[in-house]
């Protein structure tokens, strides 16, 4: 923009961006004229307001550059065709908005809704077939009203009030030179790549994106030979292939690996202001799986798209910066004397202390569900692990003590935060060690110089949890700031001394939610409770506490990122999805139970039988044939499943005879996800049984190896 835009307009592009100014008439088309220019030099026909609904993806519609111009000479009518683009096309759109999610705000006979421009957030091209391309305007989505449709929106107005919290915190300590600050986010994204042949022949990886009956192989990821492994040719020209498209829309990708799982890997990039990489991470979701597609694979992000091996996450690392680009949660090298990252460190534990269950609803999916808090997956409880060094300044600081160990090592490290360790082989140089050892159970860690949450899906966008983060970290800074504000008195600032006051009556409150031992152990459950730290299991417990007086009123009056209506219409699409992805998954069983399971059992049994017929024909005494165990196990069996397949459709009916939606989510959590269950025990069984050859399904050992 800087190269193609005159200065000025330029400079009040950059005031606009920083939100000092709004966008003239005459600025606005001057923006769309250039881009216009630079798009249709790259091959761009069409652009498109590029938005995320509440459906963890993105929605677009394109729109040719093209205007016919009507011109009369001596008569004659001439039509002809011409190439525009103006400001007001560039910054707002009005698509249906009753179309998508909307929570009961929207109704279908009043159905505007608008798109507009959110500048924080660059332009880009996207190449299209036949050399076309497109030019992509990243929005917000909007009601007539002006009421949040979107996952963007919430996200911006969370960045805002952090930001307002934070400056004013950072200025009671003297830290005034602080305008702005902003949160940091880099999200690494997990996922599993299938065969794509093989995955059209599984309707549940088709529809539901993860299988809803098969056994684990006996080789899968116990031989821990996968995580770091050399990746597949095929993966490899996926990903690299997808790094290079996603160079092209600016994203700066740039971890790549295996993860620990069979067919399980895992991309991550450079981390970013946070609503760019929310956007950035869309992006990456979308390309890879249309680059996997021209590989003939099929990327699946699901979180547990696999029964009995491990699941994917999205872990979203996130920090606080100034607009100096400083990280205020590098503990530097004496933590305890740095009354910025203190606060800080301290306000961000203390938010999670208080609305930890905020972030338990932000993660609630029914994917995810089976990654947290369900069978087979850890309990619901947030915590925040700190690792030992953390731990112990924060010890030191609330006992009033020195720090124990770590300072002595800290003056002789190589690296800042590391010591040395003595390996004992004069050819290696000097390595140092982080003073944070890893825990990979915990849902919330601090690694280093940011947090990591964990807990987020691998299928969800990070916008959601990212600004309920942002939310209670927000009210933490609000609340810490009125403490210090009293404790500092008529001093122009507040001393270290003050801020230690502060500091220490914090980690005394949030001490319950700091936990640094095995999150997936019966004892955590256990001892959890004592401390008052909710475990929520289910996606509908969760949801429940975004209308919690406590959090509801952070959310809607203390930190307003969201009207009561807004909030009370998320509650309502959350319940309402969950319903559906139950009744959708439920469904695809039934049709897999009759159309390939009991079909492929039948089979085999009727050959078995054929078998017997001709052994008694013989004059063998059929009784005691193992021939004969095989076939009363298979009529057991398809018995037992097409019972359970009725309680599928009863439970099925009851679901979608519940009007009420919040009752609906509660009973398909009760009644549908136990006999799906159920189900997949008895197929399982079933399915180690029955010839290899009638069974139609590909299994775990096609598919993953
Ligand atoms: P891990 O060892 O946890 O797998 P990765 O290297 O895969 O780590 O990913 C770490 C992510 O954290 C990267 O996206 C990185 O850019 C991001 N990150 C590093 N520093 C910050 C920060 N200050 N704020 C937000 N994210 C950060
Ligand atoms: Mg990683």
């Amino acid at each position: 923009m800087e190269r193609t835009l005159p200065k000025s307009i330029f400079q009040k592009f950059i005031q606009q961006q920083k939100g000092r100014v709004s966008l003239d008439r005459a600025t606005a088309d001057a923006i769309a004229h250039a881009a216009r220019v630079w798009a249709m030099d790259k091959g761009a026909t069409h652009f498109t307001h590029w938005f995320q609904p509440q459906t963890d993806s993105t929605a677009e519609k394109h729109d040719a550059f093209l205007s016919l111009k009507t011109s009369i000479t001596n008569g004659h009518e001439t039509v002809t065709a011409i190439d525009t683009f103006s400001g007001s096309q560039l910054l707002q759109a009005e698509p249906d908005a009753s179309s998508f999610p909307n929570g009961g705000m929207r109704s279908t006979f009043e159905a505007r809704g608008y798109t507009v421009w959110d500048t924080t957030s660059p332009l880009f091209i996207q190449q299209a077939p036949h050399g076309t391309a497109v030019l992509y305007i990243p929005c917000v989505f909007i009601s007539y009203n002006g009421e949040a449709l979107d996952e963007k929106t919430a996200l911006l107005r969370s960045n805002e009030a952090i930001s307002h919290a934070a400056v004013r915190l950072l200025h009671l300590i003297g830290n005034t030179d602080t305008k702005r600050v902003i949160t940091t986010l880099g999200v690494e994204q997990e996922f599993f790549l299938v065969d794509r042949g093989l995955c059209t022949l599984r309707p549940d990886l088709k529809i539901c994106g993860r299988t809803l009956v098969g056994s684990v192989p006996p080789k899968h990821q116990q031989l821990e030979d996968h995580y770091f492994g050399k990746m597949p040719t095929r993966v490899l020209a996926t990903i690299s292939e997808a790094e290079i498209e996603l160079f092209k829309l600016g994203v700066p990708m740039k971890t790549r690996h295996n993860e620990v799982a069979p067919g399980q890997f895992e991309m991550a990039p450079i981390f970013e202001e946070a609503a760019l990489a929310v956007d950035h991470n869309l992006l990456t979701m979308e390309v890879l799986h249309r680059v996997a597609h021209r590989h003939k694979l099929k990327v699946i992000f699901h979180e547990k798209p696999f029964k009995g091996i491990n699941g994917s996450g999205k872990h979203c690392n996130w920090s606080i910066s100034t607009d100096n680009g400083e990280n205020i949660l590098d503990p530097s090298v004496k933590p305890e004397t740095n009354p910025r990252f203190l606060l800080f460190f301290v306000a961000t534990i203390y938010a999670v202390y208080r609305h930890g269950a905020l972030l338990r609803a932000a993660i609630a999916t029914s994917s995810n569900e089976h990654r947290l808090g369900a069978n087979e997956a850890p309990p619901g409880i947030i915590s925040v692990f700190l690792g030992d060094q953390l731990n112990e300044v924060l010890n030191a600081v609330e006992e009033q003590r020195e720090i124990k160990n770590f300072s002595q090592h800290q003056i002789q490290s190589v690296k800042v935060g590391g010591t040395i360790l003595d390996l004992k082989i004069a050819t290696l140089p000097p390595i140092s060690r982080d003073l944070t050892d890893r825990n990979r159970t915990s849902p919330f860690a601090f690694t280093g110089n940011k947090f990591e949450f964990r807990a987020v899906g691998s299928k969800q966008s990070p916008s959601f949890p990212v600004t309920l983060l942002n939310a209670a970290v927000c009210a933490a800074l609000n609340e810490i700031a009125n403490e210090l504000e009293k404790v500092k008195g008529d001093k122009t600032f507040a001393s270290l001394e003050d801020v230690l006051v502060v500091v220490r009556m914090y980690i005394k409150k949030s001490k319950p939610i700091r936990f640094e031992g095995d999150n997936y152990s019966q004892e955590w459950v256990e001892e959890a409770a004592r401390r008052g730290i909710p475990n929520i299991t289910s996606c509908p417990e969760a949801f429940k506490m975004l209308l919690d007086p406590v959090h509801q009123k952070i959310l809607t009056e203390t930190v307003p990122i969201f009207t009561v209506p807004e909030l009370q219409s998320r509650y309502h699409i959350l319940n309402e999805k969950y319903v559906k992805d139950l009744l959708i998954e439920a469904n695809t069983l039934k049709g897999l139970v009759s159309q390939y399971i009991i079909p492929s059992a039948f089979e085999y049994r009727k050959e078995i039988a054929e078998s017997l017929v001709n052994l008694n024909a013989l004059g063998v005494d059929i009784s005691s044939v193992p021939e004969k165990d095989v076939l009363d196990k298979i009529g057991a069996l398809t018995t037992k499943i097409t019972e359970l397949k009725g309680d599928l459709e009863k439970a099925v009916a009851d679901v979608n005879e519940t009007k009420d939606i919040v009752l609906a989510a509660e009973k398909a959590h009760h009644e549908i996800l136990k006999v799906m269950d159920e189900i997949r025990t008895n197929v399982d069984i079933l399915e180690q049984i029955v010839a290899d050859k009638y069974w139609s399904l590909p299994k775990y050992s096609e598919l993953l190896f």
